[in-house]
């Protein structure tokens, strides 16, 4: 083969040239897709959500994963694999002995796969974090202010500078002139003041692939229902700081893609099921004379609208019988809230925790309670007017994708996504690599 030949059968063989486009990816925690395709007829003032249907593409309606909570979700939206795979099971992480200060799955060293962040440093590209879930350590994040907190003490500032990349939230403060928002902090003002500091980090340094992280609305929607007067006036204040996103994004990065999205929708709810009270009453928990767990058998992993049910002694077949009857005892009251017991092949089917016995789906308007002591009733008044956490599959549940910028087809309805080709489609976007659990989607 001559030289001209063997370049030709080479350039043939080459792989067609990758986007790499620079890509903003801005998550609103637990914005229902109606929210911005109906939005006229629900009365919201959204401009700057409503130009991403117009000049961008949008999916009907996303279908998460089990369970539809925010930290399992962001972790699927960051590897485009289920949870069973990255390992983040839940918000928080299992502590039947409650030890842990309610502590949340926030270290990155839990994710057991590569994330879009160590994809597009891979490729090339610089990256920043501006408060995404499950981010402190994470690799690959070139300038990252990390999801965290601990008490809400003032001394979390300092626990904030010491896991943030040296320097930067000093130097982001200076530009911006205010502290960084405490992590503990998901109100509205917090989320203007992420925006701000995103901006700030955008002006700075113009990460090409960015991540930032909004949790007002998810915030109103649990204190006042999905939907609510107060959680719409919020919305359309996030919108505002997505205006302002967009704009410093295509300064720094004329020919940037902008992804929005979000991690699952909501449902209304009215009782609270304290699944604690009959694993009490059966002898799979014990309490101390403290009033705290002392030991147990079997003990439910809260996660919103569902709960993994774990067994102390997995492999212990009389004591998963006996948990198992009992878990079907209860689903048999429909005043028990309970929608379906799930068996570990149940589980598995659909992508959620393996080391769980059994997982509790609610019913939509039902909601775990946390544990309140020995005398809790097993069923009360909820204490919030909104929830999710429970498999997917409502409508209700559903989450938001919506992508603006070069390369994206303009007013195009990409119809229902799994979740888990978000990723991947991302990563093609930066002319990065990323094998997630589906294809990525066709945005042209
Ligand atoms: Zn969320």
């Amino acid at each position: 083969m001559g030289k001209a030949a063997l370049l030709a059968a080479v350039l043939a063989l080459a792989p067609v040239p990758a986007l790499a486009e620079p890509l903003l990816l801005i998550s609103i925690d637990g914005l229902r897709p109606g929210d911005v395709t109906d939005a006229d007829t629900r009365g919201l003032a959204i401009p700057n959500l409503r130009r991403f249907l117009t000049q961008g593409a949008h999916a009907s309606g996303v279908t998460g994963v089990l369970p539809t909570l925010t930290y399992p979700s962001h972790t699927t939206l960051m590897t485009g694999v289920a949870p069973a795979a990255h390992g983040i099971w839940s918000n928080t992480t299992f502590d039947p002995t409650g030890i842990n200060q309610g502590g949340w799955y926030w270290y990155a060293q839990d994710v057991r796969v590569p994330t879009l962040w160590e994809a597009a440093s891979k490729a090339g590209l610089s990256t920043g974090n501006v408060h995404w879930p499950v981010s402190v350590a994470a690799k690959g994040v070139t300038w990252n202010l990390p999801q965290i907190w601990r008490t809400g003490h003032a001394d979390d500032a300092r626990l904030l500078d010491a896991l943030a990349t040296p320097g930067l939230k000093a130097e982001l403060e200076g530009v911006v002139g205010a502290p960084y928002a405490m992590g503990i902090d998901e109100s509205l003002a917090a989320d203007e003041n992420r925006g701000r500091f995103a901006g700030a980090m955008i002006a700075a340094h113009k990460p090409q692939f960015l991540t930032v992280y909004l949790a007002a609305l998810d915030h109103e929607e649990h204190a006042t229902g999905p939907g609510s007067p107060q959680a719409k006036a919020t919305l359309e204040r996030i919108d505002a700081i997505v205006g302002d996103l967009v704009a410093a994004e295509l300064k720094a990065h004329p020919d940037a893609v902008i992804a929005l999205v979000s991690d699952h929708g909501f449902q209304a709810t009215h009782t609270a099921v304290n699944l604690y009270r009959p694993f009490l009453d059966e002898g799979l928990i014990t309490l101390g004379k403290d009033g705290k767990v002392d030991s147990w058998l079997a003990m439910p992993w809260l996660s919103g609208g569902s709960a993994a049910i774990m067994l102390a002694r997995p492999d212990d077949a009389a004591l998963r019988d006996r948990v198992k009857a009992l878990l079907d005892r209860l689903a048999a009251n429909p005043a028990h809230g309970i929608a379906r017991v799930m068996s570990p092949r149940d589980i598995a089917a659909m992508g959620g925790n393996p080391r769980a016995a059994f997982f509790i789906d609610l019913a939509p308007g039902f909601v775990t309670d946390i544990f309140r002591g020995a005398d809790a009733p097993m069923l009360s008044h909820s204490p919030v007017r909104g929830m999710h956490g429970y498999a997917p599959g409502p409508a209700a549940l559903q989450s938001t994708l919506m992508l603006i910028g070069k390369g994206v087809a303009k007013g195009k309805d990409l119809g229902q996504v799994d979740m888990r080709a978000i990723a991947p489609t991302l990563a093609k976007l930066m002319g990065a690599t990323l094998t997630g659990e589906q294809a990525p989607i066709d945005l042209r």
